[in-house]
């Protein structure tokens, strides 16, 4: 695996985190291919294994016992993890599209994103019905549909459609479930009834007859009404239609039957099978394209029907990880052999499970109990995770690949000792490549900018405008250059919005680590198409820049905003007013989330949570907070929430009572607290506790660490009239600054040097 500062040679691309590329992470990890960079795309943060998922419907696992945590997976792993959908394949260009955002160049690229439901050959069922599938959006219609049992009185029909292990075992997880939750509540749990329909005559038809036995006996003791032979053709509020022409009555309707390939594959232009699913040979590799491959559900082997289970899907990690590799190297791949008979434990919900395996039937509250063993072991692997890969290794050129003459070259050029000065410039194709894909704004006021580029960039102040000025720069803390790119422009453009400015024009720096020229230019197009992205939507120009090598990625902006020139609308640090309320726009946190992140120590959700917030631009909130006639304001950034507040307070001559209690914190920031994890800037803030009247009261409290937590793309801290604070914040509310919060209040100043007075 790639190691950070290792030189990346080739990509491969894994595309959904499904039960095959958790393996292939895990032992690409241990087993390292140098030059080889990995990339996992998937939709979701934290992938369920699907073994354990009727016991988490149950209640018997929590929702971290049952899913893998993705983001931490790969960062263990040394794999880049990048959290958005993928959308098609641009095969000629060998690009992964996505939703949203720049397509992923590939080399190699593997399938692995389940299977998606067909419920759109039945009517209604889209709109009406639950499905199972996708198995990561479950869980969000599952508690959903919890919260509706709960609030519905009286009696609730729940109808699951499909009599496949998946449906059988589901149904009475939920009935184990629901009825443990209306017992609770002092309710009759007689009140739930239950439906199981099914196409085929029997139930578990791909089991043997002990085993469909069991659960018949097991369906009938617990009073489920079985409908075989009966396929659901329609859906509509409250009920649904079989084969037959009855409409029977259903509260709710889950769908567990037989899913298909994902819509979008059928444009990929690749052979698929008649249900949607990537053909493959042998050895993973779609039929028609050997840069392709596929695992678990999407994939359909030639001559092989496999019934689509996680088992199989777990199993393909292994041939699946040699045949990437394989291919990379340019040696023979090796075939896939499934397991010809498979065991199931299908759990019965009440914490007893039937085994099945071939013609062989057996059931008890052991089998549950061995399915438990089982489920858990699996899950340890990819929990609790150290770091897997050295990242003490030098950049080197990758001797296992066959490169290209050109490439070696290139390698020993960019792994050689580097020039400095203007010979450590990014090449002149490489940036004029980049610069003409991207597409800056276009504005009147700038005369000379990047369409005509020259030796700087010439902008026209409007009359009765004055110039507002700012500079922002630091590396990348996150493996995602795209994504660094927005956040590194949103950051820059905080402090104009601060002033109450509007953004006019941007010049950018930016160093970028030296490798194959493909690659290089590749992260800087991901990098500025990000930032770009930012700088359009707040009405600024991107105007010029300047791109050197550097041993990190690092990007920085030169800011120019327009303010009235007579200050007008300006906001201060110093204009607090006794009496104001003060407000804060976002949660905080990121510096000591991201240094959790960096010791594997936060969970991938609380990443993708603060990576989410920091995206989030100051401009409207800005405008908002002027609106509602704001005294003072400021963004929160490397000094802490304390250290912003004190450069606000003391020119204004005032003290500041801070409600601890009122802080919006982003999600993981106390857990992180509570683990002792601290940003690297912290200490440096720390100094600033003597401007706290009461900092021994409150040393000890969770939240203390976090006011000297520094912060990136931080929020608004400002001040107004305390007549106007509610209706302020119910703007920024509908805005979508949900966590902006009042969070203290303006004082006089006292005779001691401490402004600040904690409250909580
Ligand atoms: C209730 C139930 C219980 C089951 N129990 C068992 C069992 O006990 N044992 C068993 O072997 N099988 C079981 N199965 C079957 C099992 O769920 C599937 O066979 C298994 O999940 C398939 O795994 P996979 O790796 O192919 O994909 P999945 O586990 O479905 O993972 C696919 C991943 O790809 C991501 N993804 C999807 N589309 C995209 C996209 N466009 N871009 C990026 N990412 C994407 C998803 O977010 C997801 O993380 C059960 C199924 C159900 C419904």
């Amino acid at each position: 695996m790639l190691t950070s500062g290792q030189l990346v040679a080739r990509d491969i691309v894994l595309v959904g985190g499904g039960h095959s590329h958790v393996g292939v992470l895990r032992s690409f990890a241990m087993h390292p291919l140098a030059g080889v960079r990995l990339t996992l795309l998937c939709t979701d943060v934290d992938t369920p294994y699907s073994g354990m998922l009727p016991g988490y419907v149950a209640g018997h696992y929590g929702f971290d016992d049952v899913h893998i945590d993705l983001s931490r997976l790969a960062l263990a792993a040394g794999a880049r993890f990048i959290c958005a959908e993928a959308t098609g394949l641009d095969r000629g260009a060998r690009r992964v599209l996505l939703r949203d955002r720049p397509a992923l160049v590939y080399d190699r690229v593997s399938i692995n994103i389940g299977s998606t439901p067909q419920v759109s050959q039945v009517p209604g069922a889209a709109q009406h019905a639950v499905t199972v599938k996708p198995i990561v959006r479950f869980n969000h219609c599952w508690l959903a549909l919890l919260d509706r049992v709960r609030r519905q009185p009286g009696r609730t029909t729940i109808a699951v459609v499909g009599a496949g292990a998946g449906g059988v075992e589901l149904l009475l997880a939920m009935q184990y479930r629901l009825r443990n939750e209306l017992r609770a509540l002092h309710r009759d749990p007689d009140e739930l009834r239950f439906h199981l329909f099914s196409a085929e005559p029997v139930i578990l038809p791909t089991h043997n007859p002990t085993v469909r036995r069991h659960f018949d006996a097991v369906l009938r003791a617990r009073g489920v009404q079985l409908h075989l032979a009966a396929a659901v053709q329609e859906v509509e509020p409250a009920r649904l239609r079989t084969a037959q022409g009855d409409w029977f009555a259903a509260d709710e309707v889950v769908w567990v039957t037989q899913a298909g390939g994902a819509p979008w594959l059928r444009d990929t232009g690749l052979a698929l099978d008649s249900r949607g699913f990537l053909r493959v040979n042998r050895h993973l590799q779609s039929v028609s394209d050997p840069l392709v491959f596929a695992a678990g559900d999407i994939a359909s082997m030639d001559g092989l029907a496999l019934e689509k289970a996680g088992v199989f899907a777990v199993r393909m990690a292994r041939p699946l990880t040699d045949n990437l590799r394989r291919s990379l190297r340019g040696e023979e791949l090796v075939g896939y052999r499934p397991q010809r008979r498979w065991l199931a434990l299908i759990s019965t919900g009440d914490r007893f499970a039937v085994g099945s395996r071939g013609p062989i039937g057996f059931a008890g509250a052991w089998v549950w109990r061995w399915k438990d063993w089982i489920d858990r072991r699996f899950m340890r692997r990819f929990s609790g995770l150290a770091a897997m890969v050295d990242s003490s290794v030098e950049p080197a050129v990758p001797t296992g690949l066959p490169l290209g003459a050109d490439e070696v070259a290139q390698a020993q050029l960019a792994t050689a000792m580097r020039c400095g000065g203007c010979a450590a410039k990014v090449g002149e194709g490489v940036l004029a490549r980049v610069l003409a894909g991207l597409q800056p704004l276009q504005r009147d006021d700038v005369l000379i900018g990047l369409l005509r580029p020259d030796d700087a960039a010439v902008v026209r102040v409007p009359a009765g405008k004055a110039m507002v000025h700012t500079v922002d720069f630091f590396r990348t803390f996150i493996d995602d250059p795209y994504l660094f790119g927005k956040i590194a422009a949103n950051h820059a453009l905080g402090d104009i919005f601060a002033m109450g400015a509007q953004a006019q024009s941007a010049t950018a720096i930016a160093t970028v680590p030296p490798g194959l020229e493909s690659q290089v230019e590749e992260v800087l197009r991901q990098m500025m198409t990000g930032a770009v992205e930012v700088l359009n939507t707040a009405g600024c120009a991107l105007v010029g820049g300047h791109t050197g090598e550097g041993s990190e990625l690092a990007l920085g902006f030169a800011v120019n905003g327009l303010i009235d020139a007579d200050l007008a609308g300006v906001l201060r640090k110093g204009g607090m007013q006794l009496g104001d309320v003060l407000l804060l726009t976002k949660p905080i946190g990121t510096g000591i989330l991201f240094a959790a992140h960096a010791q594997l120590q936060a969970k991938g959700r609380w990443i993708q949570a603060a990576l989410r917030s920091m995206q989030l631009s100051n401009q409207q909130a800005a405008a908002i907070l002027r609106e509602c006639g704001a005294t003072a304001c400021t963004d929160v950034t490397g000094f802490g929430l304390l250290g912003h507040l004190l450069e606000m307070a003391c020119p204004s001559g005032v003290a500041v009572q801070l409600d601890l209690d009122a802080l919006p914190l982003l999600d993981g920031a106390r857990e992180c607290v509570a683990a002792g994890i601290a940003s690297s800037l912290q200490p440096a803030n720390l100094g600033l506790r003597r401007a706290l009247a009461n900092a021994e009261v409150f040393a000890a409290d969770p939240r203390y660490p976090l006011l000297f937590d520094p912060q990136t793309a931080g929020g608004l801290l400002a001040t107004l009239p305390a007549a106007r604070a509610s209706e302020c914040l119910e703007q920024l509310h509908a805005a979508g600054y949900t966590h902006a919060a009042a969070i203290g209040r303006i004082l006089p100043m006292g005779d001691a040097p401490t402004p600040v007075t904690l409250v909580g």
